[in-house]
């Protein structure tokens, strides 16, 4: 760990609790890759104590924050500004101080996409499948429906996905997005249609509902695409279940590196070491 001196610049991660978060692993390895004089610690804060919290953020000079459960909404109440991303998504995981006010913005949505990219994935006049309408699925639909994607929501309680689908039709206009039956044949059919499948459900996630898939194989066609957001595990049962059917596949890990490289690169202004994050934090939980 570089020396931390009266110079360096501090960020953080805000979240209750904090003690599984990535970031600083993350973060901390980005900045001593590039020698660069910042670091980033853990911030335990209660709920009840957030207005105080996120005033000393600026207050202490830090140079931001990272936002997790269970803040991200609150904290899109609290901030001096919004971005509009954080705006549509009602929801903020970065924070960046600038001339004493604290903007508040979502790299999630925009950290998926990339990885979605970087695959190779061209979303224009694409059909996806979205399983679940919670936090990480309102950033991610956003954006897909941002780049040309049509969003087909599916959650357990449909009235989560009409509330999502109905939020990106009256920002980005009728067509975007629809939502679907949650039982299996509803879902089989709409997925024999799509290029995309995307699971934000927890349901595949170390410890919760690890042994289980969100949908049959038997849903899955030559051309589909599939990207669990968990990372842990890196390879749930339904990447891979994709992956022995041929499938390409990416996992949360991609999005979790890219979101975070995103806030990276607006605290320093530097281009984030994508390797470097990735392998510290596949590192990090390969030793745990
Ligand atoms: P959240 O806001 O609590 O939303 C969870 C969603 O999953 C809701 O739509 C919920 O449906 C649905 N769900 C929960 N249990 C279910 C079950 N047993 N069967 C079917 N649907 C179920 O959570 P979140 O913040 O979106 O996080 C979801 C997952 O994404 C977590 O695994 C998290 O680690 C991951 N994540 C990854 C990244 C990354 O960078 N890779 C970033 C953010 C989140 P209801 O509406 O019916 O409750």
């Amino acid at each position: 760990m570089t020396n931390i001196l009266g110079t360096t610049k501090v960020v953080g991660i805000v979240g209750h609790p904090v003690v599984h978060s990535l970031s600083p692993v993350m973060q901390n390895a980005a900045f001593q890759h590039l020698g660069l004089d910042y670091v980033d610690i853990p911030l335990d804060v209660q709920p009840e104590r957030l207005p105080e919290a996120l005033k000393g953020i600026s207050a202490l000079g830090m140079v931001g924050t990272n936002v997790t459960i269970p803040h991200k909404e609150r904290v899109a109440e609290l901030v001096d500004e919004l971005t509009e991303e954080a705006r549509l998504i009602g929801a903020v995981n970065t924070v960046t101080v600038k001339d004493g006010r604290l903007v508040g913005d979502n790299t999630d949505g925009r950290g998926f996409l990339k990885s979605l990219l970087e695959a190779g994935f061209d979303p224009k006049g694409k059909k996806a499948v979205l399983l679940g309408a919670g936090g990480a699925a309102r950033a991610v639909a956003f954006c897909l429906a941002r780049a040309g994607v049509m969003v087909q929501i599916s959650n357990r309680t449909e009235a989560r996905a009409e509330s999502l689908s109905n939020s990106i039709e009256s920002a980005l206009g009728a067509g975007h997005s629809n939502v679907i039956p949650f039982n299996t044949d509803s879902l089989f059919q709409s997925i024999c249609k799509a290029d995309l499948l995307v699971n934000t459900t927890p349901v595949g996630m170390l410890g919760i509902y690890d042994d289980q898939m969100p949908i049959p194989p038997e849903c899955f066609h030559d051309k589909l695409f599939v990207y669990d957001v968990i990372y842990i595990p890196f390879e749930t049962p339904l990447i891979e279940a994709a992956r022995k059917n041929g499938l390409q596949t990416l996992s949360g890990i991609k999005m979790l590196v890219h979101q975070g490289a995103i806030a990276f690169e607006t605290w320093t202004g530097e281009a984030a070491p994508l390797e470097i994050m990735e392998s510290a934090v596949t590192s990090y939980l390969t030793a745990r």
